[in-house]
């Protein structure tokens, strides 16, 4: 097809978009930047900036220090509430905010290997992959060392992900916990949830899933895929804004049964007797530690409320169509200069984004930058294009992908001119 034929199309996609209006209701998705880094911090919803001017004035400034027990205390569960049953398919009373993905993983992880050694000394392993996000292998290599452990390490193709066969291979006897990313951060690949929970269960190991790539993204059944534990960012497809905190899903019958390692006065039945001992409290608050970051958890609201209006199924439909929609443009327009796709084809098996390499795209996304087209870079050779589903449009994909041609073009010119 020709490029007036494709912008045509285009076109036609978001006329036909039924979560088309969402997109004026970010700030700036109406201006000249094409923004493909929603998967790393979404846009700001625009009511979060009134929420939040608000909130300054009347919630903090005028309520003061009663702001807590009058509704701020409850914030925690209130929004995890609301992300377990919009987003990850969790019943209420199992879904807390608390602190970033990567404190709260390692709460998860340390309490769940701690219940396993109980239970069965012999299970000494940790179950992850090579291609899992930076901060998973971190806090797993420390909770491994702190613990005595082992790490059990599988190899995964760095343009797909976590398979069935490697999992069963890997898990065993030996294993306490196995930690895996539903969307894998490089490739987008989408990791069977429930295949891979049954074969953790199997094999008598706890399975902590990281959403961090799905919320907001992938429809999760936590209950109904039968999940122990999870966690996920809420800075990116749910625009809770730079830093804001991360939540945590904790199965209802594991409550009692895990001891999480930052015990601190917020998870306590007793808070504000201050008593002289820690007592967890009952249900999901015993997993918070300190005092609640208020402030970062008002934005995600705002996204909530369109979440629940367009359904996660419809973000997941226009989701795959802009996905579909970017790799045959690449296809046509970017595979002639050397580009390949380094995302699963098939879409059933792909997140949110696509990653496309060629060994020239660190300089491509430089050049991008300047143009105000916003994708990033991963090691190696990746170009990661994020497509966050209610503020992007098909023109804005065609936009990106048309400068990334003219961008690849410029850089390969300038090296055979080189030569
Ligand atoms: C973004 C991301 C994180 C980030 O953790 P922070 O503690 O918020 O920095 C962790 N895991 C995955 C899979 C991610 O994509």
């Amino acid at each position: 097809m020709t490029l007036d034929a494709r912008l045509a199309y285009a076109r036609r996609m978001d006329r036909a978009d039924g979560l088309a209006h969402h997109r004026k209701r970010f700030q700036g998705a109406d201006g000249d930047v094409v923004y493909f880094d929603g998967n790393s911090l979404g846009r700001p919803p625009v009511s979060a900036i009134e929420r939040m001017q608000r909130f300054m004035a009347h919630d903090w400034g005028g309520r003061l220090i009663r702001g807590w027990d009058e509704a701020w205390l409850q914030l925690p569960t209130e929004i995890g509430d609301r992300i377990g049953r919009s987003v990850i398919g969790a019943t209420a009373g199992q879904t807390v905010i608390g602190d970033s993905t990567t404190v709260l993983l390692y709460k998860l992880a340390r309490a769940a290997v701690d219940a396993q050694l109980a239970r069965d000394p012999r299970r000494r392993e940790i179950v992850v992959d090579t291609d899992n996000f930076p901060t998973d292998r971190y806090v797993l290599e420390g909770i491994a060392a702190e613990r005595s452990m082992r790490l059990r390490w599988i190899r995964t193709d760095p343009t797909g992900g976590v398979t069935s066969e490697q999992l069963a291979a890997a898990a065993g006897p030996d294993t306490a916990l196995v930690v895996v990313s539903h969307v894998a951060y490089r490739s987008a690949y989408l990791a069977d949830a429930v295949e891979l929970t049954r074969i953790a269960h199997d094999a008598g190991a706890l399975i902590l899933w990281d959403l961090c790539h799905s919320a907001g993204s992938v429809p999760v059944r936590a209950d109904l895929w039968g999940f122990d534990l999870a966690v996920g960012c809420t800075y990116k497809y749910l625009n809770g804004g730079p830093g804001s905190p991360a939540f945590a899903y904790v199965r209802e019958d594991l409550h009692d049964v895990l001891r999480q390692p930052i015990q601190g006065w917020f998870g306590t039945d007793d808070q504000f007797e201050m008593g002289p001992a820690y007592r967890p409290v009952r249900g999901i608050r015993r997993f918070l530690s300190g005092t609640s970051p208020i402030l970062a958890m008002l934005p995600m609201e705002e996204t909530l409320d369109m979440i629940e209006d367009a359904g996660m199924d419809a973000i997941r439909a226009k989701s795959i169509a802009l996905t579909t929609f970017a790799i045959e443009l690449a296809e046509e327009w970017l595979a002639p200069l050397g580009v390949r796709l380094a995302s699963p084809a098939d879409p059933d098996e792909r997140g949110g984004h696509v990653t496309l390499h060629h060994d020239a795209m660190r300089e491509v996304t430089a050049r991008l930058w300047q143009r105000d087209v916003i994708p990033d870079y991963r090691d190696p050779g990746g170009l990661r294009i994020g497509l966050s589903p209610l503020s992007t449009s098909f023109e804005e994909v065609h936009r990106g992908l048309d400068a990334t041609r003219t961008c690849l073009r410029e850089v390969l010119a300038e090296r055979a001119g080189l030569g």
